[in-house]
């Protein structure tokens, strides 16, 4: 808790101070209400969410005869901690039932690449053997990128230069069935937001999937950059349309971007599973409801 605390240092700076000056004055009146509700808003909760938040807040006032700032601000912390709790569904892998098969999905940057680095490293923590299928073609540098990490976790990585998305996966799949592999981080193209509506390839990616492993992908994971705020809610939305999205990973918590912006995710009913908390191979938590939030009031 004291490191996903640290990492998320500059989050909680910026709601904390805010929410600091909100509370810290006495009387809980209008303008108190409208001061709250702009906080809410700046650290990319959403318009929904604030909504929800400050309705919840305002009969936990009246309900509790609450009076003072720091009564608001637990009211406040507890209706944060209930909005965000439904989000909290851990990625559990079945013992003993073939690869488990993650597919990978995010726009260029979002930090889809390093997640699965350090998701390779997480579940071989947990005694389980990973590989990895370098399914973005596109880019040289993925495939390098991902061949390091790779390498720096004593994984196979299966890739080809020449190859299209979908085969390289396809062989990936077969490759984890005869080694017994338990979990499989099948790596796709990255796209950029202009061309969200690029889907038709990566549907392609997991129809081919399937072909391999009938029930495959047992989860389609999204990677968002935190710091894009509300734009998230759309990624997540095409991306679904498209693939059915079963978790999200939430990178970058460590930097400037506003926590808020998983209250808008909230909305969207997804789990997110993970949140990355910096570039190492060891900032990767499982998304953990009251250690977020203590870490976003600080
Ligand atoms: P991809 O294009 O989606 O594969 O993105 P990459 O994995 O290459 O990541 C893009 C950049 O974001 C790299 O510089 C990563 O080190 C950085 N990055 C990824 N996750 C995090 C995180 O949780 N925190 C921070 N601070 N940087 C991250």
């Amino acid at each position: 808790a004291a490191r996903l605390k640290e990492g998320l240092t500059k989050s909680r700076n910026q709601m904390a101070k805010s929410l600091a000056a909100v509370f810290g004055g006495g009387q809980i009146d209008e303008d108190l209400y409208e001061e709250l509700e702009t906080v809410l808003l700046t650290s990319d909760m959403g318009i929904e969410a604030t909504e929800k938040l400050m309705a919840q807040v305002r009969d936990r006032v009246s309900l509790s005869g609450l009076k003072d700032g720091a009564e608001l601000r637990q009211a406040l912390k507890d209706a944060v901690c209930d909005l965000l709790r439904p989000l909290e569904q851990p990625l559990r892998i079945p013992e003993g039932q073939g690869p488990f098969v993650i597919m990978m999905a995010g726009i260029n940057g979002a930090g889809k690449t390093t997640s699965i680095g350090k998701l390779a490293k997480y579940f071989q923590a947990q005694g389980k053997t990973v590989l990895l299928a370098a399914g973005d073609t596109f880019r040289a540098a993925a495939r390098e990128q991902l061949q390091e990490w790779g390498a720096r976790n004593g994984v196979t990585v299966i890739s080809q230069a020449s190859a299209d998305s979908a085969a390289v996966c396809f062989d990936a799949l077969e490759a984890a069935k005869a080694r017994k592999i338990d979990v499989v981080l099948a790596d796709t193209a990255g796209r950029l937001p202009t061309q969200l509506h690029l889907m038709e390839e990566i549907k392609k990616v997991k129809r081919v999937l399937q072909k391999s492993i009938p029930d495959a992908p047992h989860e389609v994971m999204v990677v968002l950059d935190a710091n894009i705020g509300q734009n998230a809610v759309n990624q997540v939305a095409a991306f679904d349309s498209a693939l059915g999205v079963t978790g999200l990973v939430v990178t970058k918590l460590d930097g400037t971007a506003k926590g808020g912006v998983l209250a808008a995710l909230a909305e969207r009913g997804i789990p997110v599973r993970y949140i990355g908390v910096g570039e190492k191979i060891d900032d990767l938590r499982p998304f953990d409801t009251e250690a977020f939030v203590e870490a976003l009031f600080g």
